[in-house]
């Protein structure tokens, strides 16, 4: 049986302030002592208030990016050893949003991963491929690709979490079938065992990612290789993301 600790994700994007915390609060509120693992990762400037709210450590908190240098002339960026000292757990790398938007590649993930890693952070790595992409029958073609160029080596399983989330399922309200998240979360299993980096491949949680919400949170978690999920807008909400948690837990 897997030992693999449950995760639900939540990735505020840019959004929240301070009156949100009150939202957070109800969380909290709700899962005193939550069956699975919960993480919120607020925009970096509530970071801290977010770690006050949550000091007994029920819920854990991430950055949503880093600059992969430890500290120095980037101006407006911010160092995972930043994040770290701000009671940062966990960060989000590599989101199609920040692949996109930013035209982040894959090395640049990587290279981010290493500088989260070793700030102590673990590092949850997006991967996911367009709609012209699955159309075309590439899907696997570039989440391999990904995951070999996104993925540092050496990496312990417990410093990894890798999130499939496709693109199109973003924001959109779409989801892909649940035998399409199990064939990509099956993949990424077998791509992980086949590389010979000493870690456990079979101890690395994976995510699905892409409008998760309570109507649906259930059948995705009961699909084969689905450790949790990375939650985007449902996350803003404490009754969305309560739901999903629930699921979550009876899953696990
Ligand atoms: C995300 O952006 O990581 C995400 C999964 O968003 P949503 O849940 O809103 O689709």
């Amino acid at each position: 049986m897997s030992q693999r600790r449950k995760l639900a994700a939540g990735n505020w994007k840019m959004n929240g302030l301070s009156a949100d915390l009150a939202k957070l609060r109800q969380l909290i509120d709700t899962y005193p002592n939550p069956g699975c693992e919960v993480l919120v990762c607020p925009p970096a400037t509530l970071l801290d208030r977010v770690r006050a709210l949550t000091a007994d450590k029920t819920i854990a908190l991430g950055g949503q990016d880093c600059h992969f240098a430890v500290n120095g002339a980037h101006t407006g960026d911010i160092s995972a050893r930043m994040l770290a000292d701000a009671g940062a757990e966990y960060i989000i790398l590599g989101h199609s949003e920040r692949r996109t938007a930013y035209g982040e590649t894959d090395a640049l993930v990587k290279s981010k991963s290493s500088a989260a890693i070793a700030a102590g952070l673990v590092a949850v790595i997006c991967v996911g491929e367009t709609l012209e992409q699955r159309k075309g029958g590439g899907t696997l073609e570039v989440i391999g690709e990904q995951i070999i160029g996104s993925v540092p080596e050496g990496a312990s399983e417990d410093a990894i979490v890798i999130a499939y989330e496709p693109i199109w399922a973003i924001g959109t309200g779409r989801t892909p079938t649940l035998a399409q998240i199990a064939e990509v979360h099956d993949f990424i299993r077998a791509q992980l065992r086949m590389r010979d980096d000493g870690f456990a491949a079979d101890g690395v949680r994976l995510l699905y990612g892409g409008s998760v919400k309570p109507s649906n949170a259930e059948e995705i978690f009961g699909v084969s290789n689905v450790d949790g999920a990375l939650v985007g807008g449902a996350s803003l909400d404490p009754t969305d993301f309560g739901a999903i948690v629930s699921a979550l837990e009876a899953a696990a």
